[in-house]
């Protein structure tokens, strides 16, 4: 894999929230098509390297390149280089973002939640936007409910809408953080099931996840992080079934 075909190069990465360091030098490389699982115990840094890569959060050292672009270095002095505003804004767009919560507009409709980013942020025609989002809310299975609004969905069904949303922005990548750990275990399956679609179709996607089934099922590479550092990484054949690492081993025994 070399430069060119990774959609998400990370070299030495770091983040500290007043002076505590969550990220001590985090390399990752995630190439076009990959779905890379990221593992790990609560506050081992997952979310906080998710929202580096999408820029919610600005680190401290190292280098970050989204689809080639370099989003920001800190140099010799200090001193952070970031891309401007602008820049960041549009590569903001060519990142889909599903987070544990919905987040969705409580007072719109599935069908405008899932218009709202193409006609707002996108510029997209609205009769454009509705028959894209008729399109992707028949893709998670929705097409039945794009006028119901959030409090009349499940929570299973919010959280395919999330991912509609995500998708009408049409991503080049997908940020998944705990996407079905605040739902009631009867709805995990379909959120996976739309996640797995999503996969196969070719999708670049880092989902950050405690379901272990759903990585050995899914991804190409599984990504075990602990204390801010990645422990060990490979294909979920090695890293599930046969962890070389005493704190993988530990951690995959206490969830299986
Ligand atoms: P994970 O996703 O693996 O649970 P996080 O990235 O959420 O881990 O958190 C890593 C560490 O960073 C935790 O100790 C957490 O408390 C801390 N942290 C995360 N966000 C902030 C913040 N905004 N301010 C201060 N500390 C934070």
């Amino acid at each position: 894999m070399n430069a060119s075909t990774a959609l998400v190069e990370s070299v030495n990465l770091h983040k500290d929230f007043h002076g505590v360091e969550v990220l001590k030098g985090i390399d990752m490389l995630v190439a076009e098509g990959e779905v890379v699982c990221l593992l790990g115990p609560s506050g081992s840094g997952k979310t906080t390297f998710l929202r580096c890569i999408n820029q919610l959060e600005v680190f401290n050292g190292g280098r970050l390149y989204v689809d080639g672009e370099l989003l920001g270095l800190r140099d010799a002095g200090g001193t952070l280089h970031r891309l401007p505003d602008k820049q960041i804004a549009r590569q903001r767009r060519q990142i889909g973002m599903v987070f544990q919560r919905f987040n969705l507009f409580p007072h719109k409709t599935a069908l405008e939640n899932v218009i709202e980013g193409p006609v707002q942020v996108g510029g997209v025609r609205k009769k454009e936007a509705v028959a894209e989002a008729k399109v992707l809310l028949e893709r998670v299975g929705l097409a039945e409910r794009a006028d119901h609004y959030p409090s009349q969905l499940s929570g299973g069904q919010q959280q395919r809408v999330a991912i509609a949303r995500a998708l009408a922005m049409k991503p080049k990548l997908m940020l998944f953080d705990e996407p079905t750990s605040a739902l009631d275990p009867e709805l995990v399956g379909e959120v996976l099931a739309v996640m797995r679609e999503l996969a196969d179709d070719g999708m670049t996607m880092i989902v950050v996840t405690h379901e272990i089934a759903f990585a050995r099922d899914v991804a190409d590479r599984v990504v075990f992080m602990d204390g801010g550092v990645v422990v060990e990484e490979g294909p979920p054949s090695e890293v599930i079934r046969a962890p070389k690492h005493e704190r993988t081993k530990t951690f995959l025994s206490r969830i299986l």
